[in-house]
């Protein structure tokens, strides 16, 4: 999938990006949600629930940061509620100035290779795919964080916020424990790569169990 990294208006590219994820399985149904910033103190995010195959630009929400640092949704675009998840992705982009898009996704392989996780990280395989998650070493020796999952979602959030302040992970991923992945990038690309490379690695984990 080719993005205008550069575009001023990212909603095109993020309704392209939830119809290749819905039709891989990974957005079934409205799960799941997909945001990119505008500028340092803006993004567009999925509305809450809607049919992630079908996504139109009026789909989505602007959420801006306020005076006080603290993130809302913009009250003159706010037609619907953001995604029940946008706590997470203001929290990533708080933790990761940098990071331009985060995208979210609810698939089987994530939730499988998931249960493979122990005291809250997951060892990923060192695969050559790992070098698309930004990290050129040999036999690369990962772990992605994993956290719980619980109803409240702004739990999970301070979880994020607190554990990864700390300890910032190697590779832009993380895992929520029977629940999904979040992938982010400084790029709509890079996110997007970073995504499918995770559900790369899942599916390999997931297979190579099945052969053990
Ligand atoms: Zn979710």
């Amino acid at each position: 999938m080719l993005f205008d990294d550069h575009t001023s208006d990212p909603r095109t590219h993020l309704v392209q990006a939830a119809k290749h994820f819905y039709q891989k399985g990974w957005m079934a149904g409205s799960a799941g949600n997909l945001s990119a910033k505008i500028d340092e103190d803006k993004f567009w995010i999925t509305a809450s629930g809607c049919a992630k195959g079908h996504l139109t630009t009026k789909d989505f929400v602007q959420i801006e940061r306020q005076n006080t640092g603290e993130w809302s949704a913009s009250a003159k675009l706010l037609s619907r509620p953001p995604s029940a998840e946008t706590s997470i992705h203001q929290a990533i982009y708080d933790l990761f100035p940098q990071a331009q898009a985060c995208f979210h996704v609810h698939s089987i392989p994530a939730n499988l290779a998931g249960l493979q996780a122990k005291d809250q990280q997951l060892q990923l395989p060192p695969l050559e795919m790992i070098k698309g998650l930004g990290l050129w070493v040999e036999n690369p020796n990962v772990q992605i964080p994993v956290f719980a999952n619980y109803l409240d979602v702004p739990t999970i959030a301070a979880e994020i916020r607190q554990r990864l302040a700390n300890h910032p992970p190697t590779v832009p991923l993380l895992l929520i424990e029977n629940h999904g992945v979040t992938a982010w990038g400084n790029s709509l690309t890079s996110t997007f790569h970073h995504l499918e490379i995770a559900e790369y690695v899942f599916a390999y984990m997931v297979a190579r169990q099945q052969m053990e």
